[in-house]
């Protein structure tokens, strides 16, 4: 069976990242999203194990300190890390695993695993996110402001992804988001095993013909 691939999305904050991989899994089964740890408190609503594994500061060390990470980062004064173990079992079994996670993370990954797939989702413009972010109503105009901070540094790292998916339209966006993962098993590269099985099967005709 061949191994699937390893996709890291990042993207700015009111992008819609969360909302497109939820349709992404809804709508697609050979996808596995990773859950990773964080010392950051549970939002409302969040539960340990389904957004997160909430852990302790002393419990993420010991996990760095015993290389079960496949790649960690500070981010707003706590830990983010991706379990190694879930990651590796899902490949292996084809799925195709997402990291959610933000942009150093997306470099460690890119270096240390050189063939997974960075894509970074991005709104049309910052003035949409400006918008989305303001429409949610959720926020105060600080929280907004500090957002819009952030996805202007965030910006500067854009051109280092494999891919941009622009949020213009959920389900446009699910679709050209599986669109790149099915081109991406297409590669020639990818497919060693199934090249070296179709030359020698052309080497063993061409035989037969002499
Ligand atoms: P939040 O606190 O809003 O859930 O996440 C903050 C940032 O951390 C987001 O950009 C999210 O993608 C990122 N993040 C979540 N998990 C990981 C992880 O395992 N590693 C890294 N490097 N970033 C992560």
């Amino acid at each position: 069976m061949s191994k699937g691939i390893l996709a890291v999305v990042s993207g700015f904050s009111g992008a819609g990242k969360g909302t497109v991989m939820k349709r992404l899994l809804e709508k697609h089964d050979d996808y596995a999203l990773s859950i990773s740890v964080t010392t950051r408190a549970p939002r409302q609503g969040e539960e340990d194990g389904r957004e997160y594994f909430f852990r302790t500061k002393e419990e993420v060390e010991k996990l760095i300190a015993d290389d079960q990470l496949l790649e960690y980062a500070e981010y707003v004064g706590n830990y983010y890390g991706t379990p190694r173990f879930y990651v590796e079992e899902m490949l292996s079994k084809g799925k195709n695993v997402i990291l959610e996670i933000e942009i150093q993370g997306a470099m460690k990954i890119k270096e240390k695993i050189p063939e997974a797939v960075l894509i970074f989702v991005t709104p049309p413009s910052i003035k949409e996110l400006e918008e989305r972010l303001t429409g949610r109503g959720t926020e105060s105009q600080d929280v907004i402001h500090s957002r819009l901070m952030r996805a202007a540094e965030e910006s500067e790292g854009m051109e280092n992804y494999d891919y941009l998916l622009v949020n213009d339209e959920v389900d446009g966006c699910v679709e050209r988001l599986h669109q790149i993962v099915l081109s991406e098993q297409s590669r020639a590269r990818r497919n060693e095993d199934f090249i070296k099985t179709i030359q020698e099967e052309a080497r063993i005709f061409m035989k037969g013909e002499n």
